[in-house]
């Protein structure tokens, strides 16, 4: 892949001129299209994507099962303060995971109820239009990817994601992780990263870390694009909450409330 100065310059003088006072996605979009390249060939023609049954994971309170399992299989550091988090899976109160379906006259327990959040794995991912060195590219299989060793460490991508779901490494995480997976590799100093749904354990036939932790079967993962998949019958017979879809993201994690 070759570095694609002229976009990058390109983004940075609308930058210069006050365009990016607009919302970020919204200048980027004009100006850079969304890499998108072939996924492994096992996964021709799908396009991955998750639900969540919020009902099913509130049946079993202060449960982090899947957050614990993503974070010890993905070497992911706990640096023991909020300021450098690294976070693939974590959760949030409702009002603030969907502040646009809460109400005063609502049930008040709901808005203090946890919602898991991960990177959306956009179908229109802004991270990707941000990044000036195509460290970050969709695959054709819809999986949002990110290569380490290419990234700067600009943290472009951290302002055109909307969701907040790309962490940056502002120290060694190496000695902050518990017990390393060396199936796994392990970040550096001034690196970005996130969920990659487990596209490691997906090209094993396995299914993602989090889903199969999750004892409450709260987690559907599947092809969106099999009309027959659970997550397609998920999404077929519930009502279904995704994270601010007016910003034309398309997020493909969904959520049963
Ligand atoms: Fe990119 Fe954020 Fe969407 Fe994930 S949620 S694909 S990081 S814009």
């Amino acid at each position: 892949m070759e570095f694609d100065r002229r976009g990058f310059l390109k983004i940075a003088g609308l930058s210069v001129l006050g365009l990016a006072a607009k919302p970020g996605w919204e200048v980027v979009s004009k100006v850079k299209p969304v890499e998108t390249l072939p996924a492994p060939s096992p996964f021709a023609g799908k396009k991955w994507g998750m639900v969540i049954d919020l009902k099913k994971c509130w049946g079993k309170e202060d449960c982090t099962e899947c957050i614990d399992a993503c974070h010890r299989i993905h070497n992911v550091p706990n640096f023991g303060n909020i300021k450098d988090e690294i976070k693939w899976l974590w959760s949030v109160p409702y009002d603030r995971a969907f502040p646009e379906h809460v109400n005063e006259y609502g049930d008040q327990d709901l808005k203090r109820k946890p919602v898991i959040l991960l990177c959306n794995q956009c179908d229109d991912p802004p991270c990707v239009r941000y990044c000036p060195t195509r460290a970050t590219w969709k695959r054709e299989d819809g999986i949002v990817m990110i290569d380490f060793h290419r990234c700067i460490g600009c943290r472009y991508c951290m302002a055109g994601c909307p969701y907040g779901s790309r962490s940056f490494n502002w120290k060694d995480p190496r000695p902050f992780i518990q017990k390393v997976n060396v199936e796994f590799p392990t970040r550096t100093k001034g690196v970005v990263e996130k969920c990659n749904f487990c596209e490691e354990r997906l090209i094993q036939g396995l299914i993602p870390a989090c889903v199969e932790a999750c004892k409450e079967k709260a987690l559907i993962f599947g092809d969106l694009n099999d009309p027959e998949s659970r997550v397609r019958k998920a999404l077929k017979s519930n009502h279904i909450l995704q994270r601010q879809v007016e910003l034309g993201t398309k997020p493909k994690v969904f959520y049963i409330a």
